[in-house]
């Protein structure tokens, strides 16, 4: 007989609230994620992600609610008997140690023998890229690799859960994007479930398998990246990851990502089953890659439209001021949720 594969569950919340005074910084947290998944937590700053995440380790206990680690309540647990390990953005290496006895601390702590700890050092090495560099101290290595011995420390012990709290918010953007890439492959080839905390939208939705908006200390929305990006359920979840682009018709709020927007040139004919707007364009920016055009509309609002720069003529500035009409298909856009 066969059995159903059905994922199980790595991590549930129930009811979680932590309040600090009168400050409430998780105020009552939902959420499932399944073994080996890359889940994210994506929110601004203050948003409640970092207290979220210690609530999960057990660094803090919660006022109220339920916390599940692979199907047992570890409510009440103290760190160290939870199947977690956590990954800092300022990394917590010791200074005195080489990189190999950082990376092994932990399995020696658990009194797992040389030998086999030798063994697994050298294969968690290897797995972020650093074998050869085992004897070095952390103060010999780059930030982008010091982040990986961070990494290699807290995988190399197999938690059931691994955390993960802004641990590229050090690192410039070149070599963040460069590490979010590696990261992301690394938990595809160990298989070990992530909750990754970031404020960085495009983070978020480059390696998350789902992800959490948080603000105010709650969930706004959960989903798979592309559902978060083209259906954002809240004007904060459209706002926060990317530009809003929110417009009002007959009273009901309506987003359109500014990619979706043509804009006409003059006499064009839209197409059937587009809707048109005409304005002006108040304000040109190039961004490089893109370039991005405010447009006051005629009824009042204001929309952004962005072009790929296609070609390098550097022209665009030619058109502010300049009346345009915008056009986008009714399937590009979505009604927010009432009253959030
Ligand atoms: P994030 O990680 O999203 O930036 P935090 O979880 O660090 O957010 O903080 C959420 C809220 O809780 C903030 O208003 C913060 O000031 C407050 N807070 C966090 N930790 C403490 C603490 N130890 N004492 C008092 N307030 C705290
Ligand atoms: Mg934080």
């Amino acid at each position: 007989m066969t059995e159903a594969v059905t994922p199980k569950t790595a991590l549930r919340l129930q009811g979680v609230r932590k309040s600090y005074g009168q400050v409430v910084a998780v105020a009552g947290v939902d959420l499932t994620v399944e073994e080996g998944e890359f889940f994210t937590l994506l929110g601004p700053s203050g948003s409640g992600k970092t207290t979220l995440l210690r609530l999960i380790a057990g660094f803090e206990r919660p006022d109220a609610g339920r916390i599940e680690l692979a199907g047992r309540d570890v409510t009440s647990t103290p760190p160290y008997l939870r199947d977690t390990n956590t990954v800092f953005q300022d990394y917590a290496l010791f200074p005195h140690m080489s990189v190999a006895d950082n990376i092994g601390y932990g399995l020696r702590v658990k009194g797992v023998a040389k030998p086999a700890r030798e063994k697994r050092v050298q294969r968690a090495l290897e797995m972020v890229r650093l074998a050869g560099l085992g004897h070095r101290r952390p103060n010999q290595l780059s930030g982008g690799q010091r982040q990986r011995v961070a990494l290699a420390r807290a995988v190399v012990n197999e938690p059931e859960v691994l955390l993960l709290d802004e641990p590229l918010g050090a690192l410039d953007l070149k070599l963040r994007q460069e590490m979010q890439i590696e990261l992301k492959q690394i938990q595809k080839d160990v298989g070990i479930t992530f909750v990754y905390v970031t404020h960085d939208q495009e983070e978020a939705l480059t390696m998350s398998d789902r992800l959490a908006v948080m603000s105010n200390g709650q969930i706004e929305q959960i989903g798979v990246p592309v559902d978060v990006y083209e259906r954002p359920a809240t004007e904060f979840v459209a706002g926060f990851i990317g530009i809003s682009n929110v417009i009002t018709r007959n009273g009901v709020r309506l987003v359109v990502r500014p990619e979706k927007i043509r804009m006409l040139a003059e006499g064009e004919d839209p197409g059937p089953g587009m809707t048109v707007e005409p304005g002006h364009v108040e304000q040109v920016i190039y961004v490089g890659m893109t370039t991005r055009y405010l447009v006051h509309l005629e009824r009042g609002e204001h929309l952004v439209a962005v072009r790929q720069n296609m070609d390098a003529l550097g022209d665009a500035q030619k058109f502010e001021g300049r009346p345009v009409r915008l056009a986008w298909s009714k399937e590009h856009t979505f009604v927010l949720e009432k009253g959030r």
